[in-house]
């Protein structure tokens, strides 16, 4: 039983109305790793770094037990490298700089080790990259979840639009549905990016929460109101990674459960955003994030009596 990790390790420099960081690490996978690590191991990570990327960070995730097997590290070459600056709402960002580096050219290996994997969450990466890694499956595993942003929408769509037919769950945020569908209406949006191949569809809206769609269904998680939210990157692949954790751990792809692990998604994103990149997330502990998941519980727990 285990859960193979797909997407970018990388540095980042992020500037928020409260405050700047200077070259932290940060990557979707890695900040899936982090997340999920807390609810399945072993997580068998696929990325590639430069020769800049510490040996501690590594460590930090070997201990969490996230194998690097499928973790390539060029020797002459750096790092992926982004760079964002959020608005006032800390719910939109300008992108600064993203600059590929090694990701430049990027062939994701699948180790025979990682062949048994049941489950795959194809972080934020190239499309076509997304893609070569479900070919590479011997098997195909129980459940395909491919997360995604608007860089790629604007950059390879076709490709997208290709790997969406081959995946289960699609997680992107609000404005990307938009993008995506070119509706406004969630409902629409949502309908029409069914129609393109993913039979689930979560889509992300900051702190407003998170919406469910499958077939004719939808469910709604909330997002903790939270009294300091530092920085929000990374939340969404936090929020993947609560999700894909928790299903790996449960076993279980039905839409019902799919409903718990958005409610553990957005708990394990809540912990993100107290903090810049990864740090609150190397910090929690088991009880941390049951104490976050009772409190969602309390947020949307209420009795009501329907007068006949
Ligand atoms: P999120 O805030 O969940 O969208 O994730 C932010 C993380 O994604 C940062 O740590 C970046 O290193 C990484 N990232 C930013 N742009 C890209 C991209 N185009 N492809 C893959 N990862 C990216």
């Amino acid at each position: 039983m285990s859960l193979i990790v797909v997407g970018t390790m990388a540095f980042d420099d992020i500037e928020t109305p409260f405050g700047k960081s200077d070259r932290i690490i940060g990557g979707s996978a890695t900040y899936v790793a982090y997340a999920a690590s807390n609810f399945i191991q072993p997580i068998q990570q696929v990325s590639i770094v430069g020769n800049d990327f510490p040996a501690e960070e590594m460590d930090s995730l070997k201990k969490r037990g996230v194998q690097l097997e499928g973790v390539e590290v060029v020797p002459d070459k750096k790092s992926f490298f982004w760079s964002g600056r959020y608005h006032m709402d800390m719910n939109t960002r300008d992108t600064l700089v993203t600059d590929l580096n090694v990701l430049a050219d990027f062939n994701p290996v699948i180790p025979e080790s990682y062949q048994q994997a049941e489950f795959l969450m194809l972080g934020n990466l190239m499309p076509k990259l997304q893609k070569a890694v479900i070919e590479q499956m011997k098997k195909r595993p129980k459940l395909i979840v491919l997360d995604t942003m608007n860089f790629w929408m604007e950059t390879a769509m076709d490709d997208l639009k290709e790997v969406l037919t081959m995946v289960d769950v699609l997680l992107i945020n609000d404005s990307e549905a938009r993008q995506l569908s070119n509706e406004f209406s969630l409902v629409k949006a949502a309908n029409k990016i069914l129609a393109m191949g993913p039979r689930y569809l979560i889509i992300k809206k900051g702190e407003h929460g998170a919406l469910l769609f499958h077939e004719n269904s939808v469910f709604f998680a909330p997002a903790l109101p939270l009294e300091e939210v530092f920085d929000p990157t990374g939340a969404g692949d936090t929020f993947a990674g609560g999700f894909i954790g928790h299903i790996a751990k449960t076993k279980d792809v039905s839409f019902e459960n799919m409903k718990t692990a958005i409610i553990v998604g957005s708990a394990m994103a809540s912990f993100c955003v107290e903090k810049f990149g990864a740090q609150r997330l190397k910090e929690i502990s088991k009880e941390d994030i049951e104490a976050r998941l009772d409190a969602f519980v309390q947020l949307v727990n209420f009795d009501i009596d329907l007068v006949a």
